[in-house]
């Protein structure tokens, strides 16, 4: 697995703690991984220690709950931010007091909605998982409650006393998609905005949002700027930790795909269940990720 291998550079340190769904990991400059190895989606949150306050990106699955993991991890308050609304980063949010979304009309209007057990039973199929959801897991009744978020703007700071995070809008996989800059310390937390993995921009409803080809190589060529800052990007589906490198692979990557100077094979097809339109949609592998796209907008960008 990735993570074992990361392990062996020492850069990841697996934590023991009492729970029978999420695993953690220690990572450098006082940052906890906490994990959902044992379903599909693999999603990572991080909980960001500070002196005054704690931040946590994300809230995860809500297959869990994550509350008595992060009260294993630090002691005090601790503020919720969203790298963005879907469902598998936000679903234990309602646990806690003070969350914060990017201002955008459809993430905000989702998150007051919330997701229906209908809109959500896919997720939680026995196929879903690749091991045993907890014995507190009530499967029937899965669903996102609604809740009220606080909202923020690119640039806001989070200021946790002994180091700052910088809210920087990256719209793409969703238009409401948020990176935390630490700068003092090198790191960029990608949501899911970047990763060594499928990267999904191929989104094209109000409950997964909208994706837009243009808006990311934009956000990408934004955050380029950081690279010399950076020690490295804290991801949250994959490996855990990827090289600022991948910024640079990722943009030179697109550009060559949107402008064909490269014959690209589609190399699957109808993979991902997010949407049922499975035709419209291709994969194009690459050397460190892969990208999942409406096919038309390829076209709409080659065409200008
Ligand atoms: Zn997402």
């Amino acid at each position: 697995m990735s993570q074992d291998k990361q392990m062996t550079k020492g850069q990841v340190q697996k934590i023991h703690i009492k729970d029978d769904w999420f695993e953690v990991y220690q990572l450098p400059h006082q940052v906890y991984a906490i994990t959902e190895p044992k379903h599909f989606e693999e999603v990572q949150s991080f909980l960001i220690k500070g002196e005054t306050y704690s931040v946590l990106l994300d809230t995860g699955m809500g297959i869990g709950n994550i509350k008595p993991v992060v009260e294993q991890l630090v002691d005090g308050k601790v503020v919720v931010v969203n790298s963005h609304f879907h469902f598998d980063h936000v679903a234990d949010n309602h646990r806690f007091d003070e969350v914060y979304l990017y201002n955008e009309a459809n993430a905000l209007k989702m998150m007051k909605a919330g997701c229906s057990i209908e809109e959500m039973a896919y997720n939680v199929e026995k196929s879903m998982f690749f091991g045993e959801p907890p014995s507190s897991f009530d499967q029937q009744n899965y669903a996102i409650l609604p809740m009220e978020p606080l909202l923020v703007e690119d640039g806001h700071v989070f200021d946790l006393g002994d180091r700052k995070l910088q809210v920087i809008h990256t719209p793409g996989h969703t238009q409401d998609s948020i990176m935390l800059w630490d700068q003092a310390n090198g790191l960029l937390f990608t949501g899911d905005s970047l990763y060594k993995g499928p990267i999904c921009l191929h989104f094209h409803s109000p409950t997964y949002g909208f994706s837009n080809l243009k808006e990311y190589i934009h956000s990408m060529k934004r955050i380029e700027k950081l690279t010399d800052s950076l020690r490295c990007l804290y991801c949250s589906h994959n490996e855990l930790i990827a090289e600022p490198s991948l910024i640079k692979e990722v943009i030179d990557s697109l550009e060559s795909l949107v402008k064909e100077t490269h014959h690209f094979p589609i190399s699957h097809r109808g993979l991902h269940a997010y949407d049922d339109e499975d035709d419209k949609m291709a994969r194009y592998d690459f050397d460190h990720f892969s990208v999942v796209v409406r096919k038309e907008d390829i076209t709409q960008y080659s065409q200008g």
